[in-house]
């Protein structure tokens, strides 16, 4: 038997409720804050994220689902959306159109991540991206748009964690500042942070190997280092934040190690998904246009797991349904009523009713019971003499109470079934 690949999963019709029901919280309250969304393919040339991510990072370094495709080109899976956005930004010259792009995405997102509860192969993200402003006011605006979508599905068990990274001068004095401190130690670190400590040490701070653990407690904090520039910026950040009367924890040990992210870095966390506690994140990133090749354009954004946050709704006990209601479920009694019944239910479809007909050709009582487990609130009977007198048995579900009406008259019968 052929099954899954291991960290992909199927999303069952039990449980697309759930995920139609996110989906259109996030396309509404999306479409509220003015944004509009932008699709980009699901591969792009790899260069596309070993620049746009960084070549020091786990994602570039070790989770990409690679190859080469038939003309030897180096395709990649996308694992993130944040470079292919801006990557279509530049292409199809779209901030040259408009200096405020606010664009939102949601789809699938492929990394080689060891598989556990939480965390997939293949998983889903819902992405929001403001480009443009380099202004306090898009920072808030990106977190406010955040925190009202998790408001909105229901969540409550979460915390905002908020950080700076400041400017780039004070990332630089930071960044020496670290290797200054790691450097006596680096003897006895993980090969991966021996490897970053010139290139690129704030990635050190994020090591999940054993013993680089010891070291990272001590390690100077980004925030002592930021300039007055930095903390001004961030205090305004915060003052919107706290006007908007959004919570959030300021967590000085949150940090993004690539070059071009900046200023202001946060990051819903949860308590009860164990280690994979990280729900969305999000952070500004100023110099990623130049990075991939375009003008510089400031951009903040953030992204959310969609499968994290369908568990955590269930850990809560929230999660949303969108079941569709069955209007009516035609019983046809005949092989001859059964191309009528089918006629009848196309005609009400087109009237904007659900209506589902049997096509297995089972019993009366059968259909009855199908009827029911569809939770039905009407069903239609035609059997041989409703179909010579050209009428059809409409029943009531919920009182039992029955009644003929005539087979074309639509109107009526829409009538009927709409009270
Ligand atoms: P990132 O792009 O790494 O900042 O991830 C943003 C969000 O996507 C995280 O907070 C998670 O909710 C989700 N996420 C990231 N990687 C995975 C994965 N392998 N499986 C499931 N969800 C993930």
């Amino acid at each position: 038997m052929i099954q899954v690949v291991r960290g992909t999963k199927d999303i069952l019709p039990s449980e697309t409720g759930a995920w139609q029901s996110l989906e259109a919280t996030f396309r509404r309250i999306a479409s509220q804050f003015g944004f509009q969304e932008l699709r980009t393919p699901l591969f792009e040339h790899t260069e596309l994220f070993s620049r746009g991510i960084g070549e020091m990072t786990d994602i570039v370094g070790k989770e990409m689902y690679t190859f080469l495709d038939q003309g030897q080109t180096s395709i990649t899976l996308r694992p993130e959306a944040t470079a292919s956005i801006v990557r279509a930004v530049i292409e199809n010259t779209l901030i040259e159109k408009n200096p405020l792009l606010r664009l939102w995405y949601m789809g699938a997102m492929f990394r080689q991540e060891r598989p556990q509860k939480g965390r997939l192969r293949q998983f889903h993200q819902f992405d929001a991206e403001i480009l443009g402003s380099a202004q306090p006011e898009a920072d808030a605006e990106s977190i406010v748009l955040a925190s009202t979508i998790l408001r909105a599905i229901g969540l409550s068990a979460f915390e905002l964690r908020l950080n700076s990274l400041g400017n780039a001068a004070s990332r630089l004095r930071y960044r020496e500042a670290l290797q200054e401190y790691f450097r006596p130690h680096i003897g006895g670190m993980s090969e991966d942070s021996k490897g970053r400590l010139e290139k690129n040490p704030l990635r050190i701070l994020d090591s999940k190997h054993p013993e680089d653990k010891p070291f990272l407690g001590d390690a100077p904090v980004l925030f002592d280092y930021l300039d007055d520039e930095s903390r001004n910026y961030f205090e305004r950040v915060q003052k919107l934040l706290t006007a908007l009367e959004i919570p959030y924890i300021a967590d000085y040990r949150l940090v993004r190690g690539l070059d071009y992210y900046c200023h202001t870095a946060f990051e819903f966390v949860t308590t009860r998904l164990g280690s994979q506690n990280a729900i969305g994140g999000g952070g500004r990133y100023d110099g990623l246009f130049e990075q991939i090749g375009g003008k510089p354009t400031p951009g903040i954004g953030f992204a959310f797991g969609i499968e994290r946050l369908l568990l955590l709704l269930e850990e809560e006990g929230k999660t949303p349904t969108s079941d569709t209601q069955c209007d009516l479920y035609v019983i046809a009694l005949d092989d001859d009523s059964s191309a009528v019944g089918m006629k009848l239910a196309q005609n009400l479809r087109l009237k904007g009713l659900v209506v589902v007909t049997d096509a297995l050709r089972r019993s009366f009582k059968a259909q009855m019971r199908d009827a029911d487990r569809m939770k039905a609130r009407f069903v239609a009977i035609i059997g041989e003499n409703e179909r010579l007198q050209g009428k059809v048995i409409i029943k009531t579900m919920a009182s039992g109470e029955q009644r003929e009406m005539a087979l074309e008259d639509y109107e009526s019968l829409q009538y009927a079934l709409n009270t």
